[in-house]
């Protein structure tokens, strides 16, 4: 399934390409080319600022334009401009430069569907990997159909590759989901937003209500695991329990928290 949408989309770049582009941009392109003349792929050689300049322009310039550049672009260029985006996403100690670029993408008004579903895959890679923060979309493996990075783009679609699930998951309307920005409930913890280990806790905890999960140290850290009045032992009495940041819902947790303060203390 994955192939077919990759061909479909490029069939339509192609197609789109023929009759968006209107004349100067071809020029426009060849002067990009030429400019990048010494961008030779071997990367000791390479002018450090020639990458970083292209990657500001594939953040603020013309989407269509840049698909143009892109794609006459040899393979040694474009691998160039993704292990630039992986620095820049992996060392902070290189951000500096690039800093700038996800809030400059945030600002874009113009990134629609369509606009996007006539990048370039490279160019839709290195767009999602700054928005998301995340270097894995710029491996150059191209795991991801263009139209799945659409919609990871755009927060319709979750950006874990293990996941990938349409989001808001079941149409959720919790607090969390409902403000679209592409939280998943199926592998995120809506405290940090991380999926999986990434929090240096492996512990969820879950409600009873929404099924959503929290990582049980976040849960700890923002005070959503504590006494609270028990609805099944004596009156004024009080058991662990675990407020939802979603619902609201307080799940009640027995024994479940000893583990939890366990598996902390490791940490
Ligand atoms: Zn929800
Ligand atoms: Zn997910
Ligand atoms: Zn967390
Ligand atoms: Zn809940």
């Amino acid at each position: 399934m994955g192939d077919g949408s990759v061909a479909f989309a490029s069939a339509q770049l192609k197609e789109g390409t023929a009759s968006f582009f209107p004349m100067e941009l071809p020029a426009r392109a060849a002067a990009a080319l030429s400019a990048s003349g010494s961008f030779d792929g071997s990367r000791g050689g390479m002018h450090s600022s020639r990458p970083d300049r292209i990657l500001r322009e594939i953040v603020s310039d013309s989407m269509l334009a840049m698909a143009q550049v892109l794609q006459d672009f040899p393979c040694e260029t474009l691998e160039v401009l993704r292990e630039t985006v992986r620095s820049m996403v992996d060392a902070p100690e290189k951000r500096d430069k690039l800093s700038s670029l996800p809030r400059k993408l945030e600002r874009r008004s113009d990134l629609t569907a369509e606009v996007l579903g006539r990048a370039n895959k490279t160019q839709l890679e290195i767009l999602v990997a700054i928005k998301t923060g995340m270097a894995t979309f710029v491996t150059g493996k191209g795991r991801v159909s263009v139209s799945e990075l659409v919609e990871m783009f755009l927060k319709t679609r979750c950006r874990n590759m293990n996941c990938k699930s349409a989001v808001p998951v079941d149409d959720c309307e919790c607090k969390i989901c409902s403000t679209k920005k592409g939280f998943c409930s199926a592998c995120m913890c809506p405290v940090c937003q991380k999926f999986d280990c990434a929090a240096n806790t492996c512990s969820w905890v879950g409600c009873d209500v929404c099924s959503h999960w929290c990582h049980a140290a976040c849960a700890l850290e923002k005070n959503l695991i504590r006494p609270g009045p028990t609805l099944k032992g004596a009156m004024g009495t009080t058991e662990m329990q675990f407020q939802c940041l979603g619902c609201n819902h307080a799940s009640e947790m027995f024994g479940f928290v000893k583990e939890v303060f366990n598996c902390c203390a490791e940490n």
